[in-house]
């Protein structure tokens, strides 16, 4: 069972309030590089090994440049993400381009960053080419349709937008060989939050099989697979944590198997993870500004689902703790609430918790990879600050909230004046 610690106390973060008032997102970064340093020694059996951080999980430049100090690169899939690797310092071959329905400014960027582009299309050869021109390296991302089953937040396969299939892999590989490309890599994302370590074995399994037959029938050579991101993270406290150890074990065993034995190796193992790298290491801090009671009780808070959209999104479940009233019994039930003028606007529903009162912190729990991320505007609310809780207890605003005036910044009040009705 994971037990939901906090890496600060009730004092510490009622001090970091003073400050910063809530709601806010804070960032544990001793965990955040501990955590890196498990992930990359996992996988040191492969030489070449890097782990590419989904920048969509948390597009903070400040956690970029941390994981990039503990050797990660990035995995950009839109113009601002790979501005902010550049920005980062992260370019060349520490930038995995993964996009799909790519506009031309994306592939203009990538190239001239010299990123390693990973096609979602087979017609993204040809409309590369005459955009930017094809690089020396290229990777396609392979969708396995039936061959795999995916789950719940990522869809089937053979449903999902993403990817070539089998026939058109063959093709492409030929297609970019004939053009003169001499590098290759190939690339699958089949699963998003998945704890099953075997999962991941299977995946590489793939990979590796496909690998030895594209190689074999049109003779080229890969330098890498990269089996994606979706490692999940044990939300619920009786959750256990995917076991590391056991997933890399597999994959080096399908490698020595299916790799090594056909004299392919060395290739170097690849990853595009978000969620594993700082998703327990993020909070949503927030006050509990009432306490509502209709026919069910509510606790309504200073975020709302502009902080954290999974559990209105996915019905996803992020755990609570009250701060100072964590030893108290949880025998009342609270629907956890935003200001959002949507009903789903909820972090939880029917949670047994402390009997909570207006001005309670309350923490949520597993809000560091696609939390903040996904944060929006719509009824007019604003993007939180987030914070970083250094190794030496200092704290840093790492971006600040958004006020009224940046909501209105894309409006012309000038021109509405003279707007005529
Ligand atoms: C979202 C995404 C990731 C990261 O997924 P996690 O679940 O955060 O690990 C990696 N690669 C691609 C192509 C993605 O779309």
């Amino acid at each position: 069972m994971s037990k939901k610690l906090l890496p600060f106390t009730k004092n510490q973060i009622e001090k970091i309030i003073k400050k910063y008032p809530t709601p806010f997102h804070l960032y544990d970064e001793k965990a955040i590089r501990e955590n890196a340093r498990d992930f990359k020694n996992a996988f040191a059996w492969n030489e070449g090994f890097k782990e590419f951080f989904a920048v969509k999980a948390a597009p903070n430049p400040y956690l970029m440049k941390i994981l990039h100090k503990e050797d990660f690169g990035a995995d950009c899939s839109s113009l601002a993400e790979l501005i902010m690797a550049q920005k980062t310092g992260i370019t060349g071959k520490e930038i995995m381009f993964s996009s799909n329905d790519t506009p031309v400014e994306e592939f203009l960027l990538a190239k001239k960053l010299k990123a390693n582009i990973n096609l979602d299309d087979i017609s993204h050869i040809d409309y590369l080419e005459k955009c930017a021109g094809l690089p020396s390296l290229i990777c396609f991302r392979y969708n396995p349709g039936s061959l795999k089953k995916g789950n719940f937040i990522i869809g089937h396969p053979e449903e999902a937008k993403y990817g070539f299939t089998r026939e058109q892999l063959f093709e492409g590989y030929k297609i970019c060989k004939e053009k003169g490309v001499k590098r290759f890599g190939i690339h699958t994302m089949v699963a998003s939050n998945e704890l099953d370590a075997h999962y991941f074995a299977e995946t590489a399994e793939i990979l590796f099989k496909l690998i030895v037959e594209i190689s074999q029938k049109l003779k080229i050579k890969f330098e890498f697979v990269n089996i994606g991101g979706g490692v999940g993270i044990p939300y619920q406290p009786e959750q256990k944590r995917i076991d590391l150890k056991a997933m890399s074990r597999g994959i080096k065993k399908k490698y020595e198997q299916i790799i090594v034995a056909n004299g392919l190796a060395p290739i170097k193992l690849f990853t595009e993870c978000g969620r594993y790298i700082t998703g327990p290491y993020g909070y949503l801090i927030s006050r509990i500004l009432h306490i509502k009671n209709t026919y069910k009780k509510f606790a309504g808070l200073d975020a709302c689902m502009a902080n954290l959209m999974r559990p209105a999104l996915y019905g996803a479940y992020h755990h609570i703790t009250v701060m100072g009233k964590e030893r108290k019994p949880h025998n009342f039930v609270y629907d956890v609430t935003g200001s959002l003028c949507e009903n789903n606007d909820k972090f939880a529903i029917d949670r047994a918790l402390p009997k909570l009162e207006s001005g309670d912190i309350v923490v949520i729990h597993d809000a560091g990879a696609h939390g903040f991320a996904m944060g929006f505007n719509y009824n007019g609310k604003l993007r939180s600050a987030e914070l970083l809780l250094r190794e030496n207890g200092e704290v840093v605003q790492i971006r600040r909230a958004e006020t009224v005036k940046d909501y209105l910044t894309t409006l012309d009040f000038d021109g509405l004046n003279k707007f005529k009705v």
